[in-house]
């Protein structure tokens, strides 16, 4: 099977000084990990997570990239100023950032090409609001919303892509996808890029869960064929909770 990446996306919690505390805490709790670990953290705490994380297992990402190198883009953050700070993942297209602050799929598209072109490993999400699946939506949405971030992004960046399917009615509720859910969620987008790439390029993509996925649900999750790991609103902020679900990956 392949790697599974669990990320934290820590949204807009802890400041520098909580950041470094809660990775020494996380630090000796993941060291034994299988998977790749991965902590996304507001902008302003990634020279405290990168510092922090130095020696451990664990990758520092940020949570947005804007699609410029540089210029008149108040409040933006470019490719470059996260490759100096030591910055290796970067989540593009979360639907926060669709819902609340404009993205679209173009846009979502532009981050992610931007950020493969310097060389940050984009985790794109994808998912399908509770209107959009009870309408029957799902599979077209997903397949829709996977080939517009992917649109230009060549056979060889691909291997640096990983999506992340995140069933918008599943983010911060409490309400799971169950674990056939979520399989089949990731096997749309995995047809998506099959469609796109063909099959062994497909194989080879890693796609996370995303959205109330706990340390009690993590396991039953990502032993499903298609979840290669998840991307962890809530539970990543609690060290305990965090570790128990590096372990189940
Ligand atoms: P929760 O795990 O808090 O539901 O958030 C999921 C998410 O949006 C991760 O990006």
């Amino acid at each position: 099977k392949r790697k599974a990446i669990i990320a934290g996306n820590w949204k807009m919690n802890n400041t520098p000084a909580q950041t470094t505390a809660l990775i020494n805490e996380m630090k000796p709790l993941v060291a034994d990990a299988d998977c790749e670990v991965v902590l996304c953290v507001p902008f302003v705490d990634i020279p405290a997570a990168v510092e922090a994380a130095k020696g451990s297992n664990i990758k520092i990402g940020a949570e947005n990239v804007h699609f410029k190198d540089s210029g008149a883009f108040t409040g933006e953050v470019s490719a470059d100023m996260l490759n100096e700070l030591g910055v290796e993942y970067v989540v593009i297209g979360h639907s926060e950032r669709r819902t609340y602050f404009g993205e679209t799929d173009q846009t979502v598209n532009l981050r992610t090409l931007k950020a493969l072109e310097k060389g940050l490993k984009p985790i794109v999400c994808v998912g399908e609001t509770l209107e959009q699946r009870e309408l029957g939506y799902t599979e077209t949405l997903l397949k829709f919303q996977t080939k517009m971030a992917l649109t230009n992004v060549t056979a060889e960046q691909l291997k640096n892509v990983v999506i992340a399917y995140e069933p918008v009615w599943a983010i911060g509720t409490g309400v799971t996808a169950t674990a056939d859910q979520a399989d089949e969620g990731n096997g749309f987008v995995r047809a998506a890029i099959a469609e796109a790439y063909g099959d062994d390029a497909a194989q080879g993509v890693t796609i996370q869960y995303g959205g109330s996925m706990n340390a009690g649900n993590a396991d039953e999750l990502t032993s499903k064929e298609n979840v290669d790991g998840g991307l962890i609103g809530g539970a990543s902020l609690k060290a305990h909770d965090f570790s128990v679900i590096v372990k189940a990956a």
